[in-house]
């Protein structure tokens, strides 16, 4: 079970409580045995400056607004400005720091030239916290010149009715803070990255936009990554209207997670998300669009559908691989990289291990094990 730390919110509410009651004891106390009324004046004057005091600085530290800018070692305090649905299990969520902070634009780019980047969101009522993946900003859904320069943050989180931290997100009004913690660099792309595959289930989506913004922001005339996309959903709604760029992959019927949850499904593809009658498309598609406009010809992508028994398998990954010119042998040209739920990393890659109380990488496992690729590191996130 995890720890009930009250915040100061109830702490400050319990100090106000104690100290009438005390006060009220002191007056009855009077009633039955009279004291010396210096001594209990003392007393009385003590525990009032004391309560004062207390109430001062659990009132200063409710207004405290900390660090402003985004660091690794306190929480910085933000202020939710929306939150959108996608789907009816994931909405995209615009944060803002509550206090402007010109240090934040160094520390975000940084970051976002590195590589894989996430940050942690504090629960504060469970004192618990989760890791989120901030969205690069596209021209698909962009941001205005002055929220850039204010340091908004975007987020594609899914809504776990179980899970604590998504729970608590979901049912944050408007203008609440948001505490966050980081950056925490994922994976830092190799300079000499030349094509990745990325492999991505639900949310995993959102690491897969920023290493498509790093690999990408780093195009010259002499040097051109690409990067192609393997996105598998749940549902049609957070992919709607997304349209594969292999149309003629094969259809794979076993599910990442037909081991895990269901006995598997047989029934024929539906076909890619691009049948789908609703022409709209989602948050995230336009995000992928947009990546796709802004670099021509350098970025592909396949959507796969669990709703449609339409799965990532071996002859999709091997069919890019078979695409791209072999690695010079350096191993850092060609990159494989895996994100998303637990099961769906370890479906493909293999699980990741815990030892001397870090998560590691493990041995390369799954299917990308049993393809033997060569010349292409693989990395899961
Ligand atoms: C580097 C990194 C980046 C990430 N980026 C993102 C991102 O951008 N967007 C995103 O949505 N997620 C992201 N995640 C996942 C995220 O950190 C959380 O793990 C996720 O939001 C769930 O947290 P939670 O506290 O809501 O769920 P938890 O409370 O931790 O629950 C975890 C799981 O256990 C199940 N569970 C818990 N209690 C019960 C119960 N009583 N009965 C049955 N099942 C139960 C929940 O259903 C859930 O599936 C990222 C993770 C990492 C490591």
């Amino acid at each position: 079970m995890r720890p009930t730390i009250p915040s100061y919110g109830t702490r400050s509410r319990n100090l106000r409580v104690t100290v009438r009651s005390r006060y009220a004891s002191t007056s009855t106390s009077k009633a039955d045995s009279p004291a010396p009324a210096p001594r209990r004046n003392r007393w009385l004057g003590i525990a009032l400056v004391t309560a004062a005091a207390g109430v001062a600085g659990a009132y200063i530290r409710s207004q405290d607004p900390g660090s402003a800018t985004l660091n690794q070692e306190t929480f910085t305090k933000y202020s939710l400005v929306s939150r959108e649905s996608v789907s009816a299990t994931s909405s995209l969520f615009t944060l803002r720091p509550r206090i402007p902070s010109g240090g934040n634009y160094d520390v975000y780019e940084n970051a976002w030239r590195t590589g894989i980047w996430s940050v942690m969101f504090k629960q504060p009522q469970l004192q618990i916290g989760r890791d989120y993946t901030p969205l690069p900003v596209t021209s698909a859904t962009p941001l205005t010149v002055d929220e850039e320069n204010e340091g908004y943050l975007r987020f594609f989180i899914r809504k776990d009715p179980f899970g604590e931290v998504t729970r608590y997100l979901h049912n944050l009004k408007i203008g609440s803070d948001i505490e966050m913690r980081g950056p925490k660099i994922e994976f830092a792309i190799p300079d000499e990255t030349q094509d990745v595959l990325f492999i991505a289930g639900g949310t995993g989506i959102a690491p897969a936009l920023q290493a498509g913004h790093c690999l990408l922001s780093r195009t010259t005339e002499n040097h051109q990554p690409k990067i192609h996309i393997l996105w598998a959903s749940r549902r049609r709604e957070d992919a709607l209207g997304g349209e594969s760029d292999t149309p003629e992959a094969p259809v794979s019927q076993k599910s990442w997670f037909s081991g895990w949850f269901s006995s598997g499904n047989n029934s024929p593809s539906i076909g890619p998300v691009s049948n789908a009658p609703n022409p709209a498309k989602s948050l995230i598609v336009k995000e992928l669009e947009g990546l796709k406009s802004q670099y021509p010809g350098q970025v592909t992508v396949d959507y796969f559908l669990d709703e449609d028994n339409h799965f990532i398998s071996k002859k999709h990954i091997a069919n890019f691989v078979k695409t791209r010119p072999p690695s010079d042998g350096s191993r850092k040209g060609n990159l494989i990289l895996v994100s998303g739920p637990a099961g769906f990393i370890s479906y493909m890659a293999g699980p990741k291990i815990w030892a001397q109380g870090q998560e590691l990488q493990g041995p390369v496992q799954g299917i990308i094990r049993d393809l033997d690729l060569k010349g292409w590191a693989v990395w899961k996130l």
